[in-house]
C-alpha cells in the first residue's frame, strides 16, 4: 500500500554541523500532494524573509510526488529555494533518475541547510547522510568529470542519482546550473550559485526499498490506460522522433523564432540548426529518463579532428533541444552546426543554464554594436552575431570574472543592463531572460506573470499559436486562461510529472490514478488545490517584495512583429492590471 508513509518522510540536512534528521511530514503531503505543493510550503517554513539568496540560510528543498515510481513520466523531482538570479521564487524540475532515487531512498523530500566549511559532496541513503570531502572535485573544469569522479568512487548497488555543479556553480555565477544524470539538468534560477554558495560539489541518493501500491487491479487497469495513451500519442512521437528541436523550422516559418537578440524573429540560416538537420546528420542515441516510455533526450555526436592527427577524433556527445538550440544559435547568430554544439558544449561542462547564457550573450553583442560597450570593457572579446571564437572566450570569462564587465554578466542581463545601459533589449522578464517564443503578446504575458517568470509557467506561447491567430479574446480572458493553465501545472508539478505528457495526464485521470495509489482527491478538488498552490507561490513572491509595478518590460517586444501582427501595448497594460488584481490583491 503506498500509505503516505512510504513518500511523507523528509529528510534535514545541516551543513554548518554535518547533521542530519528525518521527520514524518503527512500533514505536508496530505494537504499539498507532494512536488511543487509540498516544496513551497517547505520554502516558507524554512527561508527566513529577505535574505541574500547566497548566504547560508537559504534552504535547497527537494520534492518528489505520489506518482514517482509508480506511474510513467513521474520522473521529476522538483527543487525549490530563493532564486540568486531573480531574487524571487527559485523553482526548478529536473528527471534522470533523480526523483525515483530520492524515493526509493524512502525520502518525499530533502531540504539541505547551512554552509560546510570545506566543499564536500553528500551521499544519501535510507536513514544515512554522509559528508564527503570534495577538496579534490572543486575547480574542476567539467561537471561530466565530477560525475564520473563520484560515480567511480561511490559502489553502492541500487537506483541512484548524482547531482553536481560546474565551475559556474562554484564561481556563483547567478544562472549557473545543476546537472544530473549528465543530460538532465536544474537550469534555470540559479541552483548551482545556491550550492556553490554553500560549498556543495553535489550529491548521490541511492535508494533500494520497493513502492508499493494501494489498490493493485485498479492499478495495474490505470498504468495500462495511461502507457496506451503515452505510446499511441501522435505528440509523444513527435518529441520521440526529433524532439522539440523539431520546433526550430516551425516557429521560423512563423516568424517567431528569436534571432540575432530578437532583432529578427526569423533566422536565414534556421535550415542548418533544424532538428531535422541535426537529426539526419549528427544524431548519436536517444535516452530517456526513469520510467519515461517517450524517450525525447536527444545526443548529437560531435566529432573535432585533433590538430596533428587527422584520422583521430575527440568525440563528444552533446544533449540538445530547442531552447538550447533558440539561446546558443538563432539568438546569438550562429548557424554552422558544429560551431553551435561546441558552444552548447562548453556551457554545459560549466553547467550554466543555456538559455539565460544565450540571452546574456545576445545582449552583450547589441551592447557591443550599439557602442555601449566596447573591447575595454570586454578583455578583448569581440561580441558579434555569429562568431564562435568570441562566445567561447566570452563564456570562460563569464565563469572565471576578470573584471566588473563579467561580473555583471554573470549576474544575467538584466544587471547588465541597468549597469551599462540598453534595458530595452535586455530580454529578460522579472530578471528571467526569456525563452525561443516570440510569438504574440500572450507568450509575453504569460512569462511576465507566471510565478517564475518562465515559459513553463502557463505555456501562453501555446495560446498564441493555438488561438490568437483566429480568434480575438479580451486581455482579461487571456490572463484568466493563463492563470487557469498554470494552475493545473501546480497539480502537475505536485505529482512531479514531466510537462511534456500533460496532454496524457488531465484531471478526471490523475484524480483516478491517485485513489489507486491511495489517496482521494476529486477533480475539483485539484483543481482548487492547484489554484491554492498558485497562490502560496505568489504569497512568497510578494513577501520577497515582488511587485508588478517593478517589472521593467523590454521595449523591443512592441518594436517586432509576430505571427498574429505587431503586439498591442494597450492591451498588454490592460492584462497586467487586471493579472495583479487576480494574483496579488486577491492574496
Ligand atoms: S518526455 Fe523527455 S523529459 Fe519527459 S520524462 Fe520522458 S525523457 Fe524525460
Amino acid at each position: 500500500m503506498i500509505n503516505k508513509e512510504n513518500y511523507s518522510e523528509v529528510l534535514y540536512i545541516d551543513l554548518s554541523h554535518k547533521k542530519f534528521w528525518i521527520k514524518n511530514r503527512k500533514d505536508l503531503f496530505d494537504k499539498y500532494i507532494g512536488g511543487t505543493g509540498v516544496a513551497t510550503q517547505l520554502l516558507h517554513e524554512e527561508c527566513p524573509e529577505n535574505i541574500d539568496a547566497l548566504s547560508e540560510e537559504n534552504p535547497i528543498i527537494f520534492a518528489v510526488g505520489p506518482f514517482t515510481g509508480v506511474y510513467p513520466f513521474a520522473s521529476k523531482t522538483i527543487a525549490m529555494f530563493k532564486s540568486p538570479h531573480t531574487g524571487d521564487i527559485g523553482e526548478s524540475h529536473a528527471g534522470g533518475r533523480s526523483a525515483i532515487a530520492i524515493k526509493m531512498a524512502g525520502y518525499g523530500a530533502i531540504v539541505i541547510k547551512g554552509k560546510s566549511d570545506m566543499p564536500i559532496y553528500l551521499v544519501i541513503k535510507k536513514r544515512r547522510v554522509e559528508f564527503r570531502n570534495a577538496n579534490t572535485l572543486w575547480g574542476m573544469k567539467s561537471a561530466f568529470t565530477v560525475g564520473d569522479v563520484i560515480r567511480a568512487n561511490e559502489k553502492d548497488p541500487g537506483m541512484r542519482t548524482i547531482m553536481r555543479i560546474g565551475l559556474a556553480g562554484e564561481k556563483m555565477v547567478s544562472y549557473a546550473a545543476v546537472v544530473t544524470e549528465t543530460y538532465r539538468h536544474f537550469g534555470r534560477m540559479g541552483l548551482g550559485a545556491v550550492f556553490g554558495s554553500k560549498m556543495l560539489k553535489g550529491l548521490m541518493v541511492s535508494g533500494k526499498r520497493n513502492i508499493e501500491v494501494a489498490n493493485k487491479k485498479e492499478y495495474v487497469k490505470t498504468y495500462k490506460e495511461i502507457y496506451d495513451k503515452a505510446v499511441d500519442s501522435p505528440v509523444m512521437k513527435k518529441y520521440h522522433d526529433l524532439g522539440t528541436a523539431g520546433n526550430i523550422k516551425a516557429l521560423n516559418l512563423l516568424g517567431a523564432l528569436p534571432t540575432n537578440n530578437l532583432q529578427s524573429a526569423t533566422f536565414a540560416n534556421s535550415e542548418e540548426i533544424s532538428g531535422e538537420h541535426i537529426a539526419e546528420n549528427f544524431l548519436g542515441r536517444r535516452v530517456a529518463c526513469s520510467h519515461c516510455p517517450t524517450g525525447c533526450i536527444h545526443l548529437a555526436v560531435l566529432r573535432e579532428p585533433y590538430e596533428d592527427e587527422p584520422y583521430f577524433y575527440k568525440t563528444t556527445m552533446v544533449g540538445y533541444d530547442y531552447e538550447l538550440i533558440y539561446a546558443l544559435g538563432s539568438m546569438v547568430g550562429l548557424s554552422d552546426t558544429e560551431e553551435m554544439l561546441k558552444l552548447i558544449d562548453l556551457v554545459e561542462k560549466y553547467c550554466l543554464d543555456a538559455m539565460s547564457a544565450g540571452v546574456v550573450l545576445s545582449w552583450a553583442t547589441e551592447a557591443m554594436q550599439k557602442k555601449i560597450i566596447s573591447t575595454v570593457d570586454t578583455d578583448g572579446v569581440v561580441f558579434e552575431f555569429g562568431n564562435l571564437k568570441g562566445y567561447m572566450d566570452a563564456v570562460d570569462r563569464i565563469v572565471s570574472q576578470p573584471n566588473d564587465f563579467y561580473k555583471a554578466l554573470a549576474k544575467g542581463a538584466d544587471f547588465a543592463a541597468r549597469k551599462y545601459g540598453g534595458l530595452d533589449y535586455s530580454m529578460t522578464f522579472g530578471k528571467n531572460e526569456m525563452p525561443g517564443y516570440h510569438t504574440g503578446v500572450v507568450g509575453y504575458l504569460g512569462f511576465t506573470i507566471g510565478a517564475r517568470h518562465s515559459h513553463l509557467d502557463n505555456a501562453g506561447y501555446s495560446i498564441d499559436q493555438n488561438e490568437m491567430i483566429n480568434s480575438t479574446p479580451t486581455a482579461k480572458e487571456v490572463v484568466d486562461k493563463l492563470i487557469k493553465e498554470e494552475s493545473l501545472r501546480q497539480i502537475l508539478s505536485s505529482i512531479s510529472i514531466c510537462f511534456f505528457a500533460r496532454g496524457i495526464y488531465n484531471v478526471e485521470l490523475i484524480s483516478k490514478a491517485l485513489h489507486s495509489v491511495g489517496v482521494e482527491m476529486s477533480p475539483e478538488e485539484l483543481m482548487s488545490k492547484g489554484r491554492e498552490i498558485l497562490k502560496e507561490k505568489y504569497r512568497f513572491k510578494v513577501r520577497e517584495g515582488f511587485a508588478f509595478e517593478k517589472l521593467t518590460i523590454p521595449r523591443r517586444i512592441f518594436e517586432l512583429k509576430a505571427p498574429a501582427g505587431m503586439i498591442d501595448e494597450n492591451f498588454f497594460n490592460e492584462a497586467m492590471v487586471y493579472a495583479k488584481e487576480k494574483l496579488i490583491t486577491s492574496l
